[in-house]
């Protein structure tokens, strides 16, 4: 258990890369804040069954991450109920996908507030607490869209490469802490943000959901294969190892080859 006595931040993890990366945090002993949106009744099981499986502290929060003062909020709420805040995984995320020219302007708001600005306030919150015991793991969960673009995209690729740059900062300013920052990219991970797609383009081109999750790995992703939330869960457990300490400030893809083409 390497991560035992360590509290984690995981926004966004009531579903999905977020709730693999949880699950894996508490698997090495830490203690955990969830946050997300979802039935009440399901996240307080979700909650209480993490809390047993792995004999951790787990606090969950609705802060919605489109709001500043809710995520300064959930920060401190972390620090209540588990006594520091160690690791943040700037995690939570959505989509939308329209043409530049007819993209609406409040989705373009949306996503520019839940996956960009929310990274700033979030790590805005954490930093001078990880200064306070000089230590720190801030984590965030780019895409190979912060790397490379895709059409139709233009909030989320405009808002994953302003998280790589603000990944780059961060690990400068912390550089002589011991205090990390970096990025993961992930390509296609089969969760309920990428089975929308899926069903946008079964819907689109008459066919049927099988076929088009595999035309959607054929497009982008090399190996033909979903990148898989336990992998990305594994990879946050060895940003925060002893290990990782050197590595300050990189967008490490996890994407099936998607960006080595
Ligand atoms: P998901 O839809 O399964 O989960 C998103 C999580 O964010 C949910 O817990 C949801 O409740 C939460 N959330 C959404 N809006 C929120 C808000 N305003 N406040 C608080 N929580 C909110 O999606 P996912 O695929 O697991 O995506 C997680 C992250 O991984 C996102 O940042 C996404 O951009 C990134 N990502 C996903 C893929 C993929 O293929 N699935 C690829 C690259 C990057």
């Amino acid at each position: 258990m390497t991560l035992k006595g360590k509290s984690a931040i995981v926004t966004g993890s009531t579903s999905g890369i977020g709730l693999g990366i949880a699950r894996a945090l508490a698997a090495e002993g830490a203690n955990l804040m969830l946050n997300g949106f979802g039935d009440a009744a399901e996240i307080e099981a979700l909650r209480a069954g993490l809390a047993r499986k792995f004999g951790v502290k787990v606090a969950y929060s609705g802060a919605d991450m489109s709001k500043p003062d809710q995520v300064h909020a959930m920060v401190k709420a972390a620090v209540d109920a588990l006594g520091s805040a160690d690791i943040l995984v700037n995690n939570a995320g959505i989509q939308h996908t329209a043409p530049t020219e007819s993209f609406p302007p409040e989705r373009w708001d949306a996503v520019i507030a839940i996956n960009l600005s929310a990274v700033f306030h979030a790590t805005q919150a954490v930093l001078p607490l990880m200064k306070a015991r000089n230590w720190g793991r801030i984590i965030n969960i780019a895409s190979v869209h912060g790397l490379v673009a895709s059409a139709e995209k233009v909030a989320y690729v405009a808002a994953k490469h302003g998280v790589i740059g603000m990944t780059k900062v961060v690990a400068l300013e912390t550089a002589k802490t011991g205090i990390t920052c970096n990025a993961i990219c992930p390509g296609w991970v089969l969760t309920p943000l990428v089975q929308k797609q899926i069903d946008d383009r079964a819907k689109r081109e008459g066919i049927a959901a099988e076929q088009a999750k595999d035309e959607l790995l054929a497009e982008k992703q090399p190996s033909g294969e979903f990148a898989t939330p336990e992998q990305m869960g594994a990879l946050c457990v060895f940003l925060c190892s002893e290990a990782a300490a050197q590595m300050r400030g990189v967008a490490l893809p996890v994407d099936g080859g998607w960006t080595a083409q």
